[in-house]
């Protein structure tokens, strides 16, 4: 037994040196080619990205295919219905495991006249605010400084994956380093209006995408700039909730206190669904809800705490949550009112009973929660509110017959959350690598808060997921003035080195 664990040990430094050396090798590569790493990531920039514009994201799957076939990948181009996705595949001698990498090659759509410079004209400015500063004379730079951003849409969100791996696998070529892992790509050109044609593509081509190892290469690091790995998304679901008055607006004086007010009982009902503490009070509603693990409660535990510097930043009197930090309170369910029409305010303000009121609640998943059964817990406790629920708009007689009418109007789109343990040996092994890199620990980040569609691809693979997320949290993703900063363009290139150095290595953890 001892000699089994020593020789475990050894295998485990062996893993981690190459990927070590990997990162170093993929450094040295990357500063005597900055300019040549910059140009590739300026072009691809260049190109307008809406996925709604489909022969745009053709063109942008064009320059995939060849920038991809030019590095030895096998490439191809698959189709839905709406945007191309691109999958590309390349094999390693000598590789003992399979990495599947997402990205999406979208971005969301731009209000021009707000940007600082034009999104699709890759633009390179010193700083962070303010649209950056001074504009860098990029065609003439000859020394780049790694606090530098590129502004363009999509730098941030989220087309650098693939051009800093095409750089780290470049460096370990020029340094003679063997990747230990073939390498599969699924890129999404959809994922901003939410990868509508994913499912059906999938059913088409999931036997493709078997692997050891899903790393979703999208979202904001962590605010301290320290690498992370993050396990989990929330789910998300939209209801319209309306309440119903008279069939007509209602003088306020003749019919006040008599004529029942649809944005009281809109008001009582949205108050009876959390307390104070935004903990959501619906019987029945926390039951399927998976519980913090001890190994979970210990990586927030170790994470810099970012809820006072937040709640500085963002003039916050108080926070939610009573006194849980925010890495825990995302492990939570939300229910956020996120509108609220009932009439006017100020100069639109006027003397009457409305008809009716809606409220729109976009509703937070987490493990476990099922949609359908978060709906059935809804309209239960609805109904034991004492409201008649329909579906659609009620007709006067259906109004007539009921004290209480609540229309329950269920957006298209809802979607389960995904977490996976953060203490499987798949993890274990990114981790060790990652770690491997320098002295600086991984955040591991149970969940983000924010939600993809990753439950789409848990039922497709049979393997784990975890994401690996490379941007600067202050990329102004889906803003104007997106960006990058650089030294996150050249760090997610010493981390894919490691990654495809180090996962593979025989004897890895
Ligand atoms: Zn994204």
């Amino acid at each position: 037994m001892p000699a089994v664990l020593l020789l475990a040990g050894v295998s485990l430094v062996a893993g981690t040196a190459v990927a070590n050396e990997a990162a170093e090798a993929a450094r040295t590569y990357r500063e005597q080619h900055e300019a040549a790493i910059l140009a590739e990531f300026r072009d691809f920039l260049s190109l307008p990205n809406v996925a709604t514009d489909t022969a745009a994201m053709d063109r942008n799957a064009a320059w995939l295919t060849r920038r991809l076939g030019e590095a030895g990948f096998d490439t191809e181009v698959w189709r839905g219905g709406g945007a191309p996705y691109v999958f590309a595949e390349k094999n390693f001698a000598g590789a003992t495991k399979t990495v599947l990498i997402y990205a999406h090659f979208d971005g969301q759509p731009v209000d021009v006249a707000n940007w600082a410079s034009p999104p699709w004209q890759p633009t390179l400015r010193p700083g962070a605010l303010d649209g950056g500063g001074d504009v860098v004379d990029w065609d003439n730079a000859t020394r780049f400084d790694p606090q530098w951003r590129v502004y363009a849409r999509s730098a941030g969100d989220d087309k650098a994956p693939v051009v800093a791996l095409l750089a780290a696998l470049a460096g370990l070529e020029a340094a003679g380093i063997a990747p230990s892992v073939n390498i599969k790509l699924i890129l999404d050109g959809e994922e901003e209006i939410g990868s509508p044609t994913l499912a059906a593509v999938l059913a088409e081509h999931g036997s493709a995408l078997e692997t050891d190892l899903l790393l979703f290469c999208d979202g904001p690091m962590h605010q301290s700039r320290m690498r992370q790995l993050v396990f989990g998304v929330r789910g998300s679901m939209t209801v319209d909730l309306t309440t119903y008055g008279a069939i007509r607006p209602l003088h306020s004086g003749h019919y006040g206190n008599w004529s029942p007010n649809p944005t009281d009982a809109l008001i009582h009902l949205l108050a009876a669904m959390k307390d104070d503490e935004g903990n959501i009070t619906v019987p029945g509603y926390m039951d399927e809800v998976r519980p913090i693990s001890s190994a979970e409660r210990a990586a927030i535990a170790a994470m810099p705490r970012i809820d006072d510097v937040l709640r500085e930043e963002l003039a916050l009197g108080r926070v939610e949550g009573g006194g849980k930090r925010i890495e825990e309170l995302v492990l939570q369910p939300g229910i956020i009112v996120k509108g609220f029409q009932a009439g006017g305010v100020g100069p639109q303000s006027r003397n009457v009973i409305q008809s009716s009121a809606t409220a729109s609640l976009n509703l937070r998943l987490v493990a476990d929660q099922d949609p359908a059964t978060v709906r059935q817990v809804l309209e239960g406790f609805f109904r034991d509110q004492g409201f008649h629920v329909v579906l659609e708009d009620p007709e006067p007689e259906v109004l007539r017959s009921h004290e209480r009418v609540l229309k329950a109007d269920w957006r298209p789109g809802a979607y389960p959350a995904f977490r996976t343990r953060l203490d499987s040996p798949e993890a274990a092994r990114v981790i060790a690598v990652l770690d491997s890199i320098d002295d600086q620990p991984t955040l591991l980040t149970p969940t983000m808060g924010g939600s993809l569609p990753i439950y789409l691809f848990e039922a497709a693979i049979d393997a784990p997921i975890i994401l690996l997320p490379v941007a600067n949290h202050d990329n102004n993703q889906h803003g104007r003035d997106e960006n990058l900063r650089l030294q996150n363009l050249w760090d997610a290139i010493e981390v894919y080195a490691a990654v495809l150095a180090g996962y593979g290595r025989p004897g890895s953890p």
